[in-house]
């Protein structure tokens, strides 16, 4: 099978579809491999290094949708792109269909195979190609939340670990899921004191068991929350809700009982937001203050680092993109139950029922 690469045209996105290891091994299984000349820059893949691990460097985005069975990417296409995808071609990539009506139609319009990462689903029911872009953003969750503590950023000025002699800093970590067990294993990293709440039991009983004795466990409900807020000094949002707004467990009233430059680092804003006053924010501009509490709260924070966030979802992405080149979308799906979970849009009919009932078209 022949397999293009291009170069992510959305704004801002600096990581690439596939890394030079990726190429090496379907290279490795016979397959051709396209890459869009400087696609793997941003996240420090240089052409060179895809040649040498066997790819062949093309100059436009156009001669790689053009000259490839199948397209591997990081974004949903963007509307410069819908003209270059071909009827039957297979697009691996994330979609999030359910957000765009002109991109789904345009998928259906281009009667390719779009295989979404984001719906690929284990038996489970957990989500392997979001995973580690929740296990980055948890970690980073702490690295952003330590730096704006600081008082030149309008911060509290407390260093997270303390010192000797002085207390370390508190961090509640809302949501034990992947984005709370990272951050929490970060911030106790570092020293500080960490409480993490959430309503799953079976999730704070494994959060007990694995973590050492400075993060603790507690259940997340009104009366705690309001409790917690009033001492810490980082506020993690970490919650979902399957496919829903994330509740808001931090109303506006509730800013005023934290002390001033207290830092809330809403991870959960793609879905909404855990805070009542999160709003989606930007790397170039990612936080803005409300009654003296600083709010982060960046839409796409593994962008910010996309070296590591690259590897992170090629180390995923690439056992079904093999799956996929070795077999062709037909057997790899039949095989793999979690791949054909994936299949969103194919051949000009919508085939994932949620995205169907979203814009009240038949399945
Ligand atoms: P997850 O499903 O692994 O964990 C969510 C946790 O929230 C679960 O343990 C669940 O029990 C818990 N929860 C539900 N209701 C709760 C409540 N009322 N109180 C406390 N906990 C509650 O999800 P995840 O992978 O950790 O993702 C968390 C959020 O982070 C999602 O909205 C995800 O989209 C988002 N995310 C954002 C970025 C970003 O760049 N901003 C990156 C990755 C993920």
């Amino acid at each position: 099978m022949t397999v293009g690469i291009p170069k992510e045209i959305k704004n801002n996105e600096s990581r690439v579809g596939m890394t030079p290891a990726g190429v090496f091994e379907l290279v490795k299984n016979n397959h051709t491999v396209y890459v869009q000349s400087g696609a793997g820059e941003g996240s420090g893949f240089f052409n060179q290094d895809y040649q040498q691990a066997g790819a062949t460097i093309l100059d436009t985005i156009g001669q790689v949708y053009a000259m490839s069975d199948m397209i591997v990417k990081v974004k949903e296409p963007i509307a410069e792109e819908y003209n270059l995808i071909q009827e039957g071609q297979i697009v691996f990539t994330y979609f999030h269909f359910a957000s765009s009506e002109a991109l789904t139609n345009a998928m259906i319009k281009s009667k390719a195979i779009c295989i979404a990462y984001e719906t690929v689903e284990d038996e489970d029911g957990t989500l392997p190609l979001l995973t580690p872009m929740s296990e980055v953003a948890g970690r980073m969750a702490i690295q952003q939340g330590a730096k704006y503590l600081e008082k030149p950023v309008k911060g509290k000025g407390v260093l997270l670990g303390g010192v000797p002699g002085v207390s370390p800093g508190r961090v509640l970590v809302l949501g034990a899921g992947t984005v709370g067990i990272q951050a929490a294993k970060m911030a106790a990293g570092l020293g500080a004191q960490v409480t993490i709440l959430d309503v799953n039991m079976k999730r704070l009983r494994y959060v007990n068991d694995i973590m050492p004795s400075h993060v603790v466990t507690g259940f997340s409900n009104e009366f705690n929350i309001r409790k917690h807020i009033k001492t810490n000094d980082l506020i993690i949002g970490g919650v979902l809700l399957k496919g829903a707004k994330a509740p808001n467990l931090i109303t506006r009233d509730m800013l005023k009982d934290m002390h001033p430059g207290t830092v809330i680092v809403d991870v959960a804003v793609d879905q909404g937001g855990c805070v009542e006053t999160t709003k989606p924010t930007t790397h170039e501009d990612p936080i803005y203050i409300i009654d003296d509490v600083v709010h982060y709260c960046v839409a796409n924070m593994p962008g910010a680092v996309p070296y590591t966030s690259t590897v992170a979802l090629t180390n995923v992405t690439l056992p079904y993109v093999l799956k996929l080149a070795n077999m062709g979308w037909r057997s790899a799906c039949k095989l793999d139950g979690s791949l054909e979970k994936g299949l969103n849009v194919v051949e000009g009919e919508i085939v994932y029922k949620e995205i169907a009932e979203t814009f009240k078209l038949e399945p």
